[in-house]
C-alpha cells in the first residue's frame, strides 16, 4: 500500500523538476499513522479528502448507484466518507423525489435505505476509499424500539455500523411531511440508545435547526437540553443548526451561541456540511472572516461534508461542484485547522481510526 504513494510522489517530483504544477491525488497510505510526506498547500488541493456528511440514498425515486458515488470521491480526492442513509424517505407509492415538492405527503425515517447501503457495502469493495457506515433510521420523537433496531442491524450486519444520523430533533422544512420535533419528553426516552452509543463510541450526527429567521433561536432548548442530558455521547451539530429557514442571523450572534455550547460541553463537535452555509455566510466577506476566526479557535471541533444527496438527477459535477463550493473556506484556514478539518484530524480521532493526517509542509 505504502509503495503506491511513494510511486504517486516520485513521480511527481519528477515532473516537479519539469515545473509540474499539480500532484497526483494523494492515496488512503499516505494517512498511514507516522507517514513522513508533507503536505504542499501550494500544489495539492485545498478540498476536502473527508466528507463526513453524504446520503448515498435519495428521499424518494431513483438513487445514483453506489459504485458511482464512489467513483465520484476517486475523482475529487475524497477518501473517508460516511455513508448516510437519509432520515425522511417518502411513501414506496409516491411519485415525489423531493419532501418540500409534496407537502402533506410523510417523508418518515425508516431502516430501507440503512438496509440497502449495508449490503452495496458488502457486495462491492471499497478498496482505495474508507466508508463508514451509518444507522439513519432512528425517529427521535418516537425513540421506543431504536435499541431493539441496533439489535437487528447487529444480527444482519454485525459490527458495520460505526456511525448515528444525521437524525432530526427539529427540521422545520420537514413540518408539512409528518415529521414532528422531539419534546423534552422524548429526549429523556433516549437514554438507552444513547447509552448503546456511548458504550460503542459512536458518533451521533443531530439535524437540529437553531430557529428560524422569524425566532432565530426558536429551538435552541432542544439541543440545549440533549446536551445537558448526554453529555458522555459524541454528539455532532449538523450545519451548526442553520439552515434555509435561517439565513438572516448576523454571523456575530450565531458564532457567539455555537461559542457557548463548544464551552459548555467538550464532546460537541460541529457539521460545518451544505453549501447553504457558503451560500448565506461563508461567500460574504465579513461573515467568513468570522467564521475562519471562529474555526481556528476551534479547529479540533469541526467536521467537513457536502450534504451531497444521491438523487438520480445528479452527476459526478454535482458532487464535484459542491466538494468545491463547501471547501473554499478551507483556503483561509491556518495549517492547523486546515490539517484538523480539510484532511481529516478531527474525523480520524472522533472515530479512533488508525489513519494521521499529514503535517503541512513549511517553506
Ligand atoms: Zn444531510
Amino acid at each position: 500500500m505504502r509503495r503506491g504513494i511513494l510511486t504517486t510522489i516520485v513521480a511527481c517530483t519528477t515532473l516537479v523538476v519539469t515545473g509540474c504544477s499539480a500532484v497526483a491525488t494523494r492515496d488512503l497510505a499516505s494517512y498511514k499513522q507516522d507517514n513522513a510526506i508533507c503536505y504542499d498547500r501550494d500544489t495539492e488541493p485545498y478540498t476536502s479528502v473527508v466528507d463526513s456528511h453524504i446520503h448515498f440514498r435519495p428521499f424518494g425515486g431513483e438513487a445514483v448507484p453506489f459504485e458511482e458515488v464512489k467513483q465520484y470521491f476517486s475523482k475529487t480526492g475524497v477518501l473517508f466518507a460516511n455513508v448516510y442513509g437519509i432520515g425522511q424517505i417518502l411513501p414506496v407509492d409516491s411519485d415525489c423525489t423531493y419532501y418540500l415538492n409534496c407537502p402533506g405527503t410523510d417523508a418518515l425515517p425508516s431502516i430501507k435505505n440503512d438496509f440497502i447501503n449495508a449490503a452495496n457495502l458488502v457486495e462491492f469493495k471499497s478498496q482505495g476509499i474508507q466508508l463508514t457506515l451509518s444507522m439513519t433510521f432512528p425517529d427521535l420523537a418516537n425513540p421506543d424500539g431504536i435499541v431493539q433496531t441496533i439489535e437487528l442491524y447487529d444480527k444482519e450486519y454485525p459490527k458495520m455500523f460505526r456511525w448515528l444520523g444525521e437524525v432530526n430533533l427539529i427540521k422545520q422544512a420537514l413540518l408539512n411531511n409528518g415529521h414532528k420535533a422531539a419534546t423534552k419528553e422524548n429526549i429523556e426516552q433516549w437514554t438507552d440508545f444513547m447509552r448503546v452509543l456511548r458504550e460503542r463510541k459512536i458518533p451521533i450526527n443531530i439535524h437540529s435547526d437553531l430557529g428560524n429567521d422569524q425566532e432565530p433561536t426558536k429551538y435552541l432548548e432542544l439541543m440545549e437540553y440533549v446536551l445537558e442530558l448526554y453529555p458522555d455521547n459524541k454528539i455532532v451539530w449538523a450545519h451548526m443548526g442553520l439552515s434555509k429557514e435561517l439565513t438572516k442571523i448576523s454571523a456575530e450572534d450565531h458564532i457567539k451561541i455555537m461559542q457557548s455550547f463548544l464551552d459548555k460541553s467538550p464532546n460537541l463537535m460541529l457539521d460545518i456540511s451544505w453549501r447553504v452555509l457558503y451560500d448565506n455566510f461563508f461567500s460574504k466577506a465579513k461573515e467568513k472572516a468570522l467564521y475562519v476566526t471562529f474555526f481556528k479557535k476551534h479547529s479540533d471541533r469541526i467536521l467537513p461534508g457536502t450534504d451531497f444527496v444521491a438523487s438520480r438527477d445528479k452527476t459526478l459535477k454535482t458532487y464535484k461542484d459542491e466538494l468545491e463550493v463547501v471547501s473554499r473556506i478551507n483556503q483561509d484556514l491556518d495549517d492547523e485547522a486546515f490539517r484538523n478539518i480539510a484532511l481529516g484530524e478531527n474525523y480520524f480521532r472522533l472515530l479512533n481510526m488508525d489513519y494521521e493526517a499529514p503535517q503541512i509542509c513549511q517553506k
